[in-house]
């Protein structure tokens, strides 16, 4: 298999930096024309671009998997369940939910207010910007989508230039799927994405790195426009003393080696104490052979790094404490071999930044609390897991810390589930997306009060002059559910 270095971005003829020329202006008034005449607001139009989706996805799958498989290795079990179906069942619980989620919802009212109307209107927010990276590049860039669609946005997709199979595929068949008054997808590496971030959008959805979110979101301050960031970061997962090694073996390994490691939401390191440690390891060990044979680089079911970058700074990793599994790398195939290391200092690259590869580093603490100490004194996770025989322990660790999502005794499944959001706190990001949560976060909820045009007399009360009476009736009449007038 053939590997390539990043940022050699399919070309789009409509993105060419031309020095004086702004290569998105047509593009970008083009969809604003469209969003101003009103077309995608209708249930109709917005259910026949999710069904137009849902046509790509079934009649392009074998393309698809071809170029996860081209870009990462990825197989096609992997491909299936966290990409194409993933991205399916989204478009399927969209297209079944959309009316009622376009319901205005209403709101109650007090005394003075019976004989209005109080609702929240979910319209859309206009042109919406969403930029992807490359490790899940079919699910990151299309679940977002599902939401901005349903939600009747006009939209401007990035996926990252990174997974080049993926991005040609998203690039040259998906638009035939939708409007394309209404959609556009746009290519390029760092300094094209810069320059599209000049420009005013509605809304951004970025995932990515902290580093990128941060220009991300000052771009965005310029405009005043709002932001989801969906973030990485290092995910701790702690294993206590009761627990069963071989269990956790099989648990944490899927996991982490899931992808070739490069997920955003995987366990970044184990906290355990020295003894479970020596228990950890044999169970580890049979484990990955089991997973991926006596020889992973051969094995069908393990992927790849994408590329030459990202393979030369995992490869720096290897040397961080003392290779305990695995190890072994090959530079012309972007080979990592699932690796376990012990003896890791926390002043280690590796316990440094975000791992994002099949490296696992086990870092010795001797109590629940020091592991919960050792968390806390860091940035607040994208994900946090706890293993322990004891509910008592689990509950400690999700009652005294803080995460965008935690799992006790499991991994990251939760996030192919439809009914709770996925998301970050702090550094990890904010906004939160998935099933509905992803309509809601690309709808503006605006607060409506539709009050009849007569019956003066009943409003009267609010006006000067102002007299102790009318304040106390209208205190009467706001009952405990108001708050104050303004
Ligand atoms: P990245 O931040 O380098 O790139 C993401 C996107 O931003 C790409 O489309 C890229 O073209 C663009 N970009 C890169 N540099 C830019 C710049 N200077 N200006 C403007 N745009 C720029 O991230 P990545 O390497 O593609 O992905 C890995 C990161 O994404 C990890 O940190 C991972 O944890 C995170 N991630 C988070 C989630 C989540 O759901 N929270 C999911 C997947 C990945």
């Amino acid at each position: 298999m053939s590997k390539k270095g990043g940022g050699d971005a399919v070309k789009n003829p409509g993105a060419e930096p031309t020095l004086g020329i702004d290569p998105f202006q047509d593009t970008l008034r083009r969809l604003r024309e469209a969003f101003k005449s009103g077309r995608t607001r209708s249930a109709e139009f917005r259910a026949a671009q999710l069904q137009g989706l849902g046509r790509f996805l079934q009649e392009n799958k074998q393309l698809l998997q071809d170029a996860l498989a081209q870009d990462l290795h990825k197989s096609a079990f992997e491909a299936d369940v966290s990409e194409i179906i993933t991205t399916q069942n989204e478009v399927d619980y969209a297209l079944k939910n959309l009316q009622a989620w376009m319901k205005d919802e209403p709101g109650s009212t007090n005394l003075f207010m019976k004989l209005d109307s109080v609702f929240i209107r979910k319209e859309p927010f206009g042109l919406v910007l969403i930029i992807a990276p490359w490790n899940y590049p079919v699910n990151l860039v299309l679940v977002p989508l599902v939401g901005a669609l349903a939600a009747g946005n006009c939209v401007v997709l990035k996926p990252s230039e990174i997974s080049q199979g993926t991005e040609k595929v998203v690039a040259e068949v998906l638009p035939r799927y939708l409007d394309q008054s209404c959609f556009a997808v746009v290519l390029g590496g760092p300094q094209e994405t810069g320059q599209l971030l000049e420009h005013k959008f509605d809304y951004i959805f970025f995932t990515g790195s902290p580093r990128v979110g941060k220009i991300v979101m000052t771009a965005a301050a310029k405009h005043l426009t709002p932001v989801t960031l969906e973030l990485g970061g290092k995910n701790p997962c702690y294993v206590d003393d009761s627990c069963d090694p071989q269990t956790v073996a099989n648990r944490v390994a899927w996991f982490r080696y899931f992808n070739a490691g490069q997920t955003c939401v995987a366990p970044d390191y184990v906290l355990c104490s020295p003894e479970m440690q020596e228990r950890l390891l044999p169970a580890l060990q049979s484990t990955i052979t089991r997973f991926y044979g006596d020889d992973p680089q051969s094995s069908p079911n393990l992927g790849r790094i994408i590329n030459q970058k990202q393979f030369q700074r995992l490869r720096a990793l290897l040397g961080c404490g003392h290779v305990a599994i695995g190890g072994q790398s090959d530079e012309s195939d972007c080979y990592i071999a699932p690796t376990v290391l012990v003896d890791v200092q926390e002043t280690e690259p590796v316990m440094q930044e975000e791992i994002f590869g099949p490296i696992l580093p086990i870092v010795n603490v001797r109590s629940v609390d020091e592991a919960i100490e050792f968390i806390n004194r860091r940035e607040k996770p994208l994900a946090l897991y706890a293993f322990s025989n004891s509910s008592q322990v689990v509950n400690q660790m999700l009652e005294r810390t803080s995460s965008g999502g935690f799992a006790g005794n499991d991994g990251f499944l939760y996030v192919s589930l439809l009914s709770v959001p996925l998301g970050g706190v702090g550094h990890s990001g904010m906004g939160r997306y998935h099933g509905k949560f992803t309509f809601d976060t690309f709808s503006h909820h605006r607060t409506c009060l539709l009050a009849p045009s007569g019956l003066e007399k009943l409003k009267e009360i609010r006006y000067p002059p102002y007299t102790d009476w009318n304040q106390q009736l209208l205190r009467w009449g706001m009952g405990p559910k108001s708050c104050t007038l303004l």
